[in-house]
């Protein structure tokens, strides 16, 4: 009977073989259903071998070959077998990774969209037209005709959204299925120089790989030279992928991107998209029907026959690397994706990672610079306050409050940024030593206020807040330091009469929130927005014309080393938010060290500045990307377990190192509990990348021999983002 290599997502580092009788090399690439052990398990054929190791009679049947959808293709397994060997995790837990969860299932999936894009129909117009007496309804049907088609789960979100149904049983509005993807909505703008240049650079490239930094300030109109170079692809009949950072982007980008190609098929991929929608979109794309896919970090595993061009966008933010589990990076998996199809590839960002910026330095990369804003005037103004100087009232300089009067007064708003949610870092007793330190991570519970809870943000671990002091009984507790509630109370006693809007992950607890939270800051419902790293991405608030930066300091003197990388893009980020329209912008920054070069590089909004010296630093102490690093870390309730395996896996290799390998002591983490689990780590350098994979390729197949004591869990991070 012929034999099937199936991957199954099971942590064991090899494929597994099963007969399988009426099988044909097209099956390559079906989902399959099989008994493994005592259970069952889903997995994909990668392979018909002549020969097995396993006898023929121990060779288990395949129980279900799933022929309803398409076998996956043959590049797509190339792509998880690349993941595999570069990230040294089985093919099996890749393949699961990227399968949407029919598919993991082996369950047939339904492409029909349950989540169409809304129109008004002709009957729609005329009742919108004539007018008449208000109605939830109605009101539905004016948004949907200002905002243009809609998906209907965004329809739904909508102010008055329960009247969705309605809309469509009175024939209001009808979905519509896209068909040719040609037409591109509404008056376009009129490009400036830079972006022409850009585009015309792209599109009369010779055809085939090509990678791009589109580096281009805040507001330099990056998204339409995207939408550009989308249009052109689909003019060619191909497919195209965007990879945006994290769920908060998708729905201004998606809706952006609908807008402008009414006719595509779109699809979107990310986290709060539901499971049935997921596989469908999946499908669709893999079928060729979908020709914009748009998704974070995991969309990248998303099969394209037609594929014309990959944009990443904000290609520096760190949600592309994923931190558990198979720990890629969408990013890099773009540019190897972009060569295996032979297609451009476009990395944009106002503060591009330094490993990309190197790159388009040393000429890999070809680098598209867009200097000027694309309708605003001028960058905003960025001040420095030195807060050993001036005294703070509830967390804000003199400066600080006089720019937030005057926001006031000429109705204009203002984002204050501090990246601490909850209202104080810590509760501390003021007779004894006690602070709300988290019982079972090394890290302090947060004190929430208004829900008078403790919370620890890492392990989430949550509790009342005590009536008295737990070690020595004193009532007389202290909240320390200063979150965005604490900044809200403050901000709403000082100015009683602004209407002022917290947007943090507590505020944005589901999507639903998340999008009504947006939509009621561009119906200009809030004058002061109080926010987290949540707002400094991409958002345009025509109105927002004032940005404090509230507390940045710590990750100026962090021990981790891209700490300030890290502050840099962020500070830019949250910057680039004011004035973005007609409206000129000023951005305060409260800092003890107002002479850091970074502040200085921030000041004149220099990123070259900044990247060029990062990476003298970089260069100096021999830190990525000048030095290439892989993280072994294992975690166990007893600390010393966890660093004894470290040990273990370190002398299993020591007599055997190749030159240019550095293998380091094992350490506990920076932050060593977790969840009750103790944490060690090991690091592994080579100047060489490919001195770095033959070694780790080696030094795994003899970890996964190694025996761990009870209860030790290990991982490999390759190219590890927190070191
Ligand atoms: P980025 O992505 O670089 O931050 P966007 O593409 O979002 O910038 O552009 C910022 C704003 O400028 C948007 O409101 C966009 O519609 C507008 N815009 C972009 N290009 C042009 C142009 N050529 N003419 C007029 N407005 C433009
Ligand atoms: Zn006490
Ligand atoms: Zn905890």
């Amino acid at each position: 009977m012929p034999i099937v290599r199936i991957a199954l997502p099971v942590p064991l580092p090899q494929l597994f073989d099963y007969s399988c009788d009426s099988i044909s090399h097209a099956d390559i690439g079906r989902c399959v259903r099989v008994s493994f052990g005592r259970r069952h398990e889903t997995g994909v054929i990668v392979a018909l071998p002549e020969q097995s190791d396993v006898p023929p009679a121990r060779l288990k049947p395949v129980e279900h070959v799933l022929r309803d959808v398409p076998a996956l293709p043959a590049d797509w397994l190339e792509l998880t077998a690349f993941v595999a060997r570069y990230y040294h995790v089985p093919q099996g837990e890749v393949i699961a990774l990227a399968l949407p969860p029919d598919l993991r299932r082996a369950n047939d999936v339904d492409d029909t969209d349950t989540d169409p894009l809304l129109t008004l129909t002709p009957a729609g117009w005329q009742t919108h037209d004539a007018g008449g007496r208000a109605s939830k309804a109605r009101h539905l049907l004016e948004q949907l005709a200002k905002a243009g088609a809609t998906r209907k789960s965004v329809v739904r979100t909508w102010p008055d959204g329960q009247a969705c149904a309605d809309l469509l049983r009175r024939q209001w509005a009808y979905a519509v299925r896209p068909q040719t993807p040609a037409r591109t909505a509404g008056q376009l703008p009129t490009l400036t120089e830079e972006q022409l240049t850009v585009v015309h650079t792209v599109c009369d490239a010779d055809a085939g790989f090509a990678p791009y930094l589109l580096q281009g300030v805040t507001g330099a109109g990056k998204t339409e030279v995207y939408l550009r170079l989308i249009e052109q692809a689909l003019k060619e009949g191909r497919q195209v992928l965007v990879l945006v950072p994290e769920i908060a982007l998708t729905p201004q980008l998606e809706q952006r991107v609908i807008g402008r190609f009414p006719d595509a098929d779109i699809v979107a991929l990310h986290s709060g998209v539901a499971d049935g929608a997921r596989s469908r979109g999946f499908v669709r794309a893999m079928k060729g029907e979908a020709d914009i896919v748009l998704g974070t970090r995991l969309s990248i595993f998303t099969p394209l026959p037609r594929l014309g061009l990959i944009v990443v966008d904000e290609e520096h933010d760190a949600s592309y690397k994923q931190q558990e589990g198979v720990r890629y990076s969408a990013r890099d998996l773009a540019v190897w994706r972009a060569r295996q199809r032979d297609v451009p590839l476009v990395l944009g960002s106002a503060t591009p990672s330094l490993e990309t910026w190197r790159h388009a330095q040393e000429g890999r990369y070809a680098r598209l610079m867009l200097t000027q804003r694309a309708i605003a005037t001028q960058l905003p103004k960025v001040r420095l306050i030195d807060t050993r100087r001036v005294k703070l009232e509830d967390g804000l300089s003199p400066t600080l409050i006089k720019a937030l009067e005057s926001r006031l007064e000429r109705k204009e708003q203002s984002l204050l940024f501090l990246n601490r949610r909850g209202y104080a870092p810590v509760l501390s007793c003021n007779s004894c030593e006690w602070i709300s330190a988290c019982p079972h991570c090394s890290a302090n519970c947060v004190v929430h206020l208004k829900d008078r809870r403790l919370r620890c943000h890492h392990c989430g671990y949550d509790t009342a807040i005590p009536f008295a002091c737990p070690d020595c009984g004193d009532q007389d507790m202290k909240p320390l330091g200063r979150g965005t509630q604490k900044l809200e109370e403050g901000l709403s006693e000082r100015f009683p009469e602004a209407r002022i809007l917290r947007v943090d992950a507590d505020a944005a607890r589901s999507r639903k929130h998340w999008l009504d939270l947006l939509a009621r800051i561009h119906a200009g419902e809030a004058d002061i927005l109080v926010g987290t790293q949540m707002m400094a991405k991409g958002h345009d608030f025509p109105r927002l014309t004032l940005v404090g930066v509230v507390g940045a300091d710590a990750a100026l003197y962090a021990s981790d080393f891209r700490a300030p990388e890290r502050l840099f893009q962020q500070m830019m980020q949250v910057g680039g938010r004011a004035g973005r329209a007609e409206l000129a912008g000023e951005v305060v920054i409260q800092t003890e060290f107002p002479d850091h070069p970074l502040f200085q590089c921030l000041q004149r909004q220099d990123t070259d500045a900044f990247c060029k010296m990062a990476l003298a630093e970089r260069e100096e102490a021999n830190f990525p990307p000048f030095t290439f690093q892989a993280m072994l870390s294992a975690d166990a309730p007893v600390l010393n377990d966890a660093l004894d395996f470290l040990v273990r896996a370190s002398e299993c290799i020591a007599s055997d190192l190749p030159s240019g390998i550095f293998v380091y002591d094992p350490v506990p983490m920076r932050m060593t509990r977790l969840a009750r689990r103790e944490r060690a780590q090991l690091l592994v350098e080579s100047a060489s990348r490919a001195a770095l994979q033959g070694f780790l390729t080696e030094w795994m197949r003899r970890l996964y021999r190694l025996s761990t004591a009870r209860d030790v869990r290990w991982r490999l991070d390759v190219d590890p983002l927190d070191v």
